[in-house]
C-alpha cells in the first residue's frame, strides 16, 4: 500500500491584467515638446499627471496628455496664463522628485 502523499498545489499564477495597462508617469514627457513648462507629476499618485495651466489632474498615460495638450481648453489656459511664473504652481513638486528617485 503506498502512501500517497496528496500535496495541494498552490497555483498561484498571477495573471498580468490583459489589455489595459496601468501607465505610470514619466518625468521625460516634461521635456517634449508642448508639454513643457505645465506637464508636472501628482504627488501620491504615479498614474497621474497634472496640467498646471488648466489645474486638473488626468491619467498619466501620454495619449491622454496629448488629447488635452491639444484640447481647446488646454490651450485657452496657455493663452491667459503664458508670462505667469509657473514656479509657484509646481513646489509641490519637490517631494514627488525624492520618490522619482527611489523608482529609479
Ligand atoms: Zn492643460
Amino acid at each position: 500500500m503506498t502512501l500517497m502523499h496528496l500535496r495541494l498545489q498552490h497555483c498561484v499564477v498571477k495573471a498580468p491584467i490583459l489589455g489595459h495597462r496601468t501607465q505610470k508617469y514619466r518625468p521625460e514627457w516634461e521635456q517634449l515638446p508642448g508639454f513643457n513648462h505645465w506637464l508636472g507629476p501628482v504627488k501620491d499618485n504615479i498614474t497621474k499627471a497634472y496640467c498646471c495651466y488648466c489645474t486638473r489632474e488626468m491619467v498619466s498615460e501620454i495619449t491622454i496628455i496629448k488629447k488635452h495638450a491639444a484640447s481647446l481648453v488646454h490651450s485657452k489656459n496657455v493663452k491667459s496664463i503664458t508670462g505667469k511664473p509657473i514656479t509657484d504652481i509646481f513646489k509641490k513638486v519637490d517631494d514627488v522628485n525624492e520618490v522619482k528617485k527611489s523608482i529609479k
